[in-house]
């Protein structure tokens, strides 16, 4: 059997799970094996039916009176016994700092290999997996064999379509309450608070405005939001902008900070670092806008606008609004 954790806001899960599922979803049609789902929290009703429309075929829910909040090694314990009484082979997770952050803690308690960012795996004849995976941000793909009584995975983000199944499915639903001790709840959320929330989140922005050091200042960020908002979009930033403090680490592409996939990315005064690029790499298409014709983003970009940005940007702002 293959088990899927999927994260889930008060029953709504995110769509890096949906995009696990999916993974898990081909391995148990590739194995021939059944596809059910690991689930923290009591919220179940509207989580089963949108798991039921990816093809799960059950759906448990781990509960217990100590896991109100997140606590990595109490989630992978429950993890562990849910897989032992289910007989489960493959675990997979959503390519979220949680999922990976998880099912390493259950890769030890198996003592089991894991496989982080897969971009796409074959079941062998031997039962082995065989994968690529991102490796160094996406610089980087890596071929490799995934063996053992145990393989867990967890899936890279936007790769696999987190789209419904071919067939959905009535799943069935349990709960599930571990035995915790003390030492699981060790490491745990204590307090949680929230952030600005107003707009769209970077993940699932069509339009994303990104600014980098070439901004000059938080205030001329202005200017990019204004863009942002005339085509339906959110703003990102470029580390150097955000280690600068004009922009919060939350709006942050690239490696070290949020992978984006939409139709458009207009990347302003950012240079195109590597580190950079392997958070936009899944854009349709990319406008850079830069004083320097030799930027490495200019190489990358699909049109360029080689000029400055305090000149282009409200320019393009004042024809938005002409043609609205
Ligand atoms: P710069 O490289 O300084 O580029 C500024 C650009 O603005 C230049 O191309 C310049 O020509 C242009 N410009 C200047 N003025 C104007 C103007 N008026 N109009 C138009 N263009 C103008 N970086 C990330 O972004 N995300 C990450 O997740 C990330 N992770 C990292 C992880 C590691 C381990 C390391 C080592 C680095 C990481 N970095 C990351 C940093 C990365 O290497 C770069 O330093 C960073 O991306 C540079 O940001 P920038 O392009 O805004 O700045």
């Amino acid at each position: 059997m293959i088990l899927a954790l999927v994260e889930h806001d008060e029953g709504m899960p995110d769509e890096a799970s949906l995009e696990g599922v999916a993974m898990a979803r081909e391995l148990a049609t590739a194995e021939g094996d059944s596809l059910e789902a690991v689930a923290v929290g009591d919220e179940a009703d509207e989580l089963t039916d949108i798991l039921g429309d990816h093809g799960v075929e059950a759906v448990h829910r781990v509960t217990h009176n100590r896991l109100e909040r997140y606590a990595p090694d109490a989630w992978a314990e429950g993890i562990v016994q849910l897989a032992d009484e289910r007989g489960a082979t493959t675990i997979t997770g959503p390519g979220t700092d949680r999922g990976r952050d998880v099912l390493a803690r259950v890769g030890a308690k198996l003592d089991a290999p894991l496989a982080t960012d897969c971009l796409g795996v074959d079941v062998a004849a031997d039962g082995a997996y065989e994968l690529r995976r991102n490796r160094w941000g996406g610089s980087l793909i890596e071929h490799a064999r995934l063996e053992g009584e145990h393989k867990l995975l967890t899936a890279a983000e936007h790769e696999f379509p987190a789209e419904p199944a071919p067939s959905p499915t009535e799943p069935t639903v349990s709960a599930f309450e571990p035995d915790l001790e003390d030492d699981d709840l060790e490491v745990r959320v204590d307090r949680v608070e929230t952030g600005d929330e107003e707009g769209i989140p970077l993940g699932e922005a069509r339009v994303v405005v990104g600014g980098g050091r070439g901004v000059g200042s938080a205030a001329d960020y202005d200017q990019l939001e204004e863009l942002a908002e005339l085509l339906g979009g959110t703003v990102g930033a470029s580390r150097a902008a955000v280690n600068e403090g004009w922009r919060p680490h939350d709006d942050q592409v690239g490696q070290t900070g949020a992978k984006i996939s939409p139709d458009i990315y207009i990347a302003c005064g950012i240079s195109g670092a590597v580190q950079h690029m392997v958070g936009c790499k899944g854009a349709e298409t990319l406008l850079a806008i830069n004083t320097d014709p030799e930027a490495a983003i200019i190489q990358k970009a699909d049109w360029a606008v080689i000029g400055d940005l305090h000149e282009v940007v409200p320019a393009l702002n004042d024809a938005l609004r002409e043609a609205d």
